[in-house]
């Protein structure tokens, strides 16, 4: 009798132990992937018809890499697809919408990493490439090196098969403007660090990345940008950055950021927020708040994130982040605010 007691007491403690694991454990998706456009002070009061664009571009964006997620295809080919897609849209500031820079021009950055391996590439400072993305995979996959920066990122595009563009295919008129008030100014403005007026269409906006997780359980990440309006020569903010601006690693999180730049540097937020939940035992979602709001101050920008088990967070402190994010479940959704 006692040695069934015994048996039983064991029993339900082995149930409730396990019972208890099964609610901390997450349910583990088949693929997920987070995009974003830009963190920033977006005011609510926008033209309803610039609000629309943005949502209906941010859809489009995401259902390129959800449609290739759910075909079997790669993390990897997921994000890119995606970003170049964002690139190629003139509302945000990457690629073909990229801000001009104190000498009105355009410099753009990118960086991209593979969470199977920790493979990694990056460029900053190209001026004649069309998609900053395909450079900076081309680095991962077809040279030894991590980064590679200005003129010796253009001659490493010579030698791959890119599409190259003249810089003034980058100009646009609202970015232009932006650059004109910048220089009245004297301020070097952050994308992302002004309200978008009523009567003024100048989108400020537009750092874009993505991450995702696909069916083989592998992980990628990639952030792409114009930098600042007005930034001097030779600046370079975070999103080029392996650890500030891009992380992946299979082990614990893909993540992309957008913001202050050089407090994302700084803090090494992509990298910290992984490294928060492999050495500190975090969720993605504790380390990316801890991260967010304790280590960088409000309003400095946001972050997109998704982890080994498809767990999506799209964390930010500053009013809104243009974002999406979908997952094996069915879930859509696109959103700037809230
Ligand atoms: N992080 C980018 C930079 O500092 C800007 C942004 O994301 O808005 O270049």
């Amino acid at each position: 009798m006692r040695n069934f007691l015994s048996f039983s007491f064991l029993l339900l403690l082995t149930i409730g132990l396990i019972s208890c694991s099964g609610e901390q454990e997450t349910h583990q998706k088949e693929f997920a992937i987070a995009i974003h456009g830009g963190a920033g002070v977006i005011s609510q009061d926008i033209d309803p018809e610039i609000r629309d664009g943005y949502l209906a571009s941010l859809e489009e964006a995401l259902t390129i890499g959800r449609d290739i997620l759910a075909n079997g295809g790669t993390a990897m080919d997921a994000i890119v697809e995606t970003i170049i897609y964002l690139e190629d849209d003139p509302r945000y500031n990457a690629g073909r919408g990229a801000v001009y820079t104190n000498e009105a021009i355009h410099e753009l950055d990118a960086s991209i990493m593979d969470g199977r391996d920790l493979n990694a590439g990056a460029i900053t400072g190209v001026r004649t490439v069309k998609n900053p993305i395909v450079l900076a995979r081309k680095v991962m996959e077809e040279s030894r090196h991590v980064f590679f920066a200005a003129d010796g990122a253009e001659r490493f595009a010579d030698l791959m098969d890119v599409e190259r563009v003249d810089n003034s295919f980058f100009n646009t008129e609202n970015r232009r403007r932006a650059l004109e008030r910048a220089l009245e100014r004297e301020a070097v403005e952050m994308d992302h660090s002004s309200v978008i007026q009523e009567n003024d269409k100048s989108w400020k906006y537009g750092t874009v990345g993505a991450v995702a997780l696909d069916r083989d359980g592998n992980l990628a990440a990639g952030t792409s940008t114009g930098g600042m309006t007005n930034k001097r020569h030779g600046r370079v903010g975070d999103s080029p950055i392996i650890a500030a601006g891009t992380y992946a690693d299979n082990n614990t999180c893909a993540v992309s950021s957008t913001g202050h730049g050089e407090k994302f540097i700084r803090n090494a937020v992509a990298y910290q927020i992984c490294a928060q939940m492999e050495f500190a035992g975090k969720t993605l979602a504790e380390a990316a708040r801890n991260v967010i709001w304790e280590k960088l101050d409000e309003g400095d920008g946001g972050i997109i994130a998704v982890d080994y088990a498809g767990n999506i967070v799209m964390e930010f402190s500053s009013p809104g982040m243009f974002r999406g994010a979908a997952d094996s479940d069915g879930f859509f959704e696109v959103a700037i605010w809230e």
